[in-house]
Parts: structure tokens; sequence; C-alpha cells
């Protein structure tokens, strides 16, 4: 068995030296907290959860689910974990991000074969087998060091997180309790705007100030998935009605009918003593966030415990730099997982951790990666990965990058196709490897 070195204890890193370490080999594992903290990391614990607490809709037959369920017969430590500290989400798969990341790093100390080095690592070679999951945050020497290895195909957009309120601080008067189409009971709780008050809250939202992103050029990329609610607002009055803010399945018990609009509030940890506001990842001044988001009927007194943040998220230009086992073309040794291979979202890099090893512990054991079938959610993803693309954007979990499996008209009966056809496939997969 071999020594091996995974730099960064996130979501992909944890997989992989978990991966590893049960297949026998000695895993280094990196992780540079609390010598060093991003802009958005401020725990030491392993697999911080850096915004939202959510991993998704659970159902096998929607794309985040489907690829989960394959992360499941792949052996993923995080989802594992995740359902021993799951909160109520509705049709949703969330964790108490606090418990998740203290079980994650539990799990990684004592797993046999694991050695954690706390510093961060500057000086990437193709010296020993090497798996990079230092995050889409991946900044300094480390950074530099890639951007060679890599001819400088390097690219960037910009992401954004969303606020974080106090449940005592709310007023649940104004707010009822919902999820939308009655799917999930109670998880949520629902801010209902009447035609007015929308209108006068998306003037306010239009004409916030929003804070400068120190030391980057204007007119930044913005990854449409996390586009700032201010940004999404001034494309049209409606814009937000459509989008986070759409009130489709809801029904407010006070009036009897569907809000005009509403603001959803999802529980950050298992007490519910916080609230996430969906989908109002933001990037306003800390001031305005409080001077806006307070006029949400509800949240009027709230209590910002965090405010919503914009930062810069790296990846690599995979198509042209990876080879389809998620190594540095050019390398013999060096492999790449996670968020910065191109991937986008919290299972997706941690998903792409467990197959960095799998690939990597192949080659250990003398033998070529056999590719996953394309069927599946995460060979779609790898796909992806490897398809040349003059403009590639990192990609997440959706049903669109499989290939049809077709003529199904009903929705529901085509996604449940899919995701039988995927696990008959991953199964073959696994037995044949
Ligand atoms: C602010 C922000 C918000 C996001 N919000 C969401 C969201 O709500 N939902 C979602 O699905 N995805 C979100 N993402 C995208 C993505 O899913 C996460 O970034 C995810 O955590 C990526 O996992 P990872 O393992 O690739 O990297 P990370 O989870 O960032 O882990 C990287 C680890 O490497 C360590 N590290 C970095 N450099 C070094 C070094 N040189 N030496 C040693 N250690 C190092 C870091 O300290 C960290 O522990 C967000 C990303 C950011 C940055």
């Amino acid at each position: 068995m071999s020594i091996v070195r995974v730099i960064g204890a996130g979501l992909a890193g944890c997989e992989a030296a978990y991966a590893l370490a049960v297949q026998g080999h000695e895993v280094l594992l990196y992780e540079q907290k609390p010598v060093r903290f991003s802009p958005a990391h401020h725990s030491e614990q392993f697999a911080e959860l850096v915004c939202s607490n959510s991993f998704k809709a659970a159902r096998i037959e929607s794309a985040a689910g489907l690829m989960k369920e394959e992360m499941r017969r792949l052996g993923s430590l995080c989802l594992e974990v995740a359902d021993t500290c799951a909160v109520p989400a509705g049709g949703a798969l969330a964790v108490d991000r606090k418990l998740f990341s203290e079980r994650m790093t539990q799990r990684i100390l004592q797993t046999k074969g694991i050695t954690l080095i706390r510093e961060e690592f500057t000086d990437l070679d193709d010296s020993m087998p090497t798996i990079v999951a230092t995050g889409p945050l991946t900044e300094g020497k480390l950074a530099e060091k890639l951007s060679a290895f890599t001819g400088g195909k390097s690219l960037y957009f910009f992401d954004a997180a969303a606020p974080i309120v106090s449940a005592e601080s709310l007023d649940y008067s104004k707010l009822f309790c919902q999820s939308r189409y009655d799917r999930g009971g109670d998880d949520y709780w629902n801010a209902p705007f009447d035609k007015a008050g929308y209108e006068a809250f998306y003037n306010e939202l239009i004409n916030a100030e929003v804070a400068e992103l120190h030391g980057f050029e204007k007119d930044q990329p913005v990854y449409e998935g996390c586009m700032p609610i201010e940004k999404l607002a001034k494309r049209g009055l409606d814009a937000a009605r459509y989008g986070p803010m759409k009130p489709v399945g809801l029904r407010n018990p006070m009036t009897g009918h569907r809000p005009w609009a509403a603001v959803q509030l999802r529980k950050e940890d298992a007490e519910g003593s916080m609230f996430n506001l969906v989908g109002f990842q933001t990037n306003l001044k800390f001031g305005e966030q409080k001077r806006v988001f307070s006029m949400i009927p509800g949240l009027e007194h709230a209590e910002f415990v965090r405010y919503g943040v914009m930062h810069r998220n790296s990846f690599l230009d995979a198509p042209k730099v990876l080879d389809g086992s998620l190594r540095l073309c050019g390398t013999h040794q060096i492999y790449i997982a996670g968020q910065l291979s191109g991937v986008e979202g919290y299972m997706e890099s941690a998903a792409g951790g467990i197959l960095a090893a799998r690939f990597l512990n192949s080659r250990l054991c003398g033998r070529e990666p056999v590719k996953l079938p394309v069927e599946t959610m995460l060979g779609s993803l790898m796909h992806y990965l490897g398809t040349e693309n003059r403009d590639f954007q990192p990609m997440g979990a959706n049903m669109g990058i499989l290939s049809p499996v077709g003529e199904i008209k009903d929705k529901k009966e085509r996604y449940r196709a899919y995701a039988e056809r995927a696990l008959t496939a991953l199964d073959e997969w696994l037995e044949k490897e």
C-alpha cells in the first residue's frame, strides 16, 4: 500500500482521505485551519459548510437525490454522517452544520491510516500521489503552483451567501409554517408579502448600496444559481417573484389565499434557533441588509447572526487540464477533487473526493481506472468535465446532463426511469470495478 497526500479537509478532502484509508493506504491529510482561514471558513472543524446547510432534494427521482443515492452506494462518509444530524427540510436533506462538521472531524480523526497535518500546504509537486481538494477559495502559493501546472488555465466566478437570522428575533404573528405543496410538513416558515408590500420592498432592494469587491475588476461573472437577490431583482419587478420569492404551492392561513410573494426561512440547526433566508444570497452592505431585509414581514426586528457575503470562486478549466480520471494533464499522480475541479455544490464536491480516491486507488493497484457509466449522474458530471467547452462553467447535478431515456411524457415517470437506469448501471460498474 502507498503513502498518499490529500490537501484540504473540506467535503472532497474528507471523502478522499477516508476512501483511501479504507483501501489501506497511508494518508497524510493537510488542513490549513486554524493556522489560516479563508474569508468564508470560520470553524476549526473539517467539512465546514460555508453557506446553506442543505444538501438539496432527497428523493431519488430528482437530480440531487439520485446523485446522493449513487454516492451512498460508493460508500460516502458525508452522507453517512449527514443522516445522523439531519434537520427537517421538507423533501431535502439538510443538516445541523455544527454537528455535521464535528462528527466528520471525529470520524476522520478516528480512521486508521489518516495522519493529520495542520499546516498550509504550498509546495505542490509530482513526487508522490496527491489529491488537491482545497476548494473554490484556494489561494496563495498553492494557487500559483496550480496555475503553473495548468499553464494559467484557472477560471473564476463570483458567488454569494445568504444571511442568517436568529429564531427568537422573528415576529411569528406575521409568519406561517408550511412547505411548498405541503411536501415535508412544517419545515419552513414563510414571510408573506401583499402586492403593495412587495413593491415597496422591491424598490428598496434594487436601490440599496452594494459592498465593494476589493481588489477585483467590475462586472464580475456571477454563477446563475448563486445570483445575489438584488442583482436578480434588477432584471424586473417580477423576477424575484418567479425566483426565490415565488409564492406557488403556498397558502397563507391568515388570508386563505396564496401570497403575492413570500420569503422562505429554513432552519439552520437542529434546535431551530436560527433561520437561513432561502435564496437570499446577497452582496449588499451589512447595514443595507439589515435595513432592507427588515422590511420582510416578521423580520422587522430580526437579529442577523450572519450577514450575506460575496466572494471569488475559483475552478480549473477541467476539459483542458484534467484527464478523464480527475488527474492533472501532464502529471503522473496529481489529482484534483471538489469544487476546484469544476463541479458546483456541496455534494458534487464530496462526490469528486470519492471518485478521485477511487481512480487513484486503481492506479496504485496497477489497474487503469474504469470510467463511470454516463447513464449515472456522477458519470454524466465526469463526462461534462471532460467535454470540450469554450465557455466552461462549473456544473451541479441536473437531469439535463443525462442522455434521454426515451419518450416518457410524465415528468415524474421519466425521472424515475432515469433513476432506475442510473442505479442499475452503477451497480453493474461496481461489480466490474
Ligand atoms: C462562500 C461559499 C458559499 C457556498 N455556498 C454553497 C451552498 O450554499 N450550497 C452548495 O451546494 N455549495 C456552496 N458552495 C460551493 C461548494 O459546494 C463549497 O465551496 C464546497 O464546500 C466545496 O467543497 P470542497 O471540498 O471542494 O472545498 P472546501 O469545502 O472549501 O474545503 C477546502 C478545505 O481545504 C482547506 N485548504 C485550502 N487551502 C489549503 C492549503 N493550501 N493547505 C491546506 N488546506 C487548505 C480549507 O481550509 C478547507 O478546509 C459555496 C462556496 C463558497 C465559497
